[in-house]
């Protein structure tokens, strides 16, 4: 449980604002991303991997 915590607390590394749940996204995919768009981070549970992009 502490994982999925976790990931709901995330923050932007840029302006420090709590990510957001991107919406009608799969199932087996969690994406959140910065409000003001610097920054995004996809999640695939099946592959245990995380892919994080770093806008400029
Ligand atoms: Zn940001």
């Amino acid at each position: 449980m502490n994982i999925i915590k976790h990931l709901f607390i995330e923050r932007c590394p840029k302006c420090h604002k709590a990510l957001k749940n991107q919406p009608n996204t799969f199932p087996a995919q969690i994406i959140k991303f910065c409000p003001d768009g610097h920054y995004e981070k996809e999640y695939h549970p099946a592959l245990e991997s995380c892919i994080e992009t770093i806008k400029s």
